[in-house]
């Protein structure tokens, strides 16, 4: 049994998410805390959220196809602005709060 320090509780160690760099090799607080402080995370994360969702829709295939059909075609200008844009996107993603 493992004591979650959020929800207060002692649960089983089936309950908590494994996380090699704590010392029980296993993360704080158990799962259902987990994927609460991951909601709350989102709520005060929106700008993040919404870019990674954009960075998840140039990601997806059928942007990987548009990627590819314009390598065909040789517009290379889109192809270059869609990578800049990408790029750009990392970047504000690693700098958003
Ligand atoms: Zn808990």
């Amino acid at each position: 049994m493992k004591y979650c320090i959020k929800c207060d509780l002692f649960k089983t160690f089936a309950m908590f998410y494994k996380n090699k760099g704590k010392k029980e090799g296993l993360q704080p607080f158990c799962k259902i805390c987990s994927a609460a402080g991951l909601r709350e995370w989102r709520r005060n994360n929106t700008k993040k959220v919404q870019l990674q969702n954009r960075r998840n829709y140039l990601n997806r295939p059928a942007a990987r196809k548009e990627f590819e059909r314009l390598r065909y075609w040789g517009k290379r200008v889109d192809l270059y602005n869609l990578n800049l844009e990408l790029k750009a996107l990392k970047k504000e993603i690693k700098n958003a709060k």
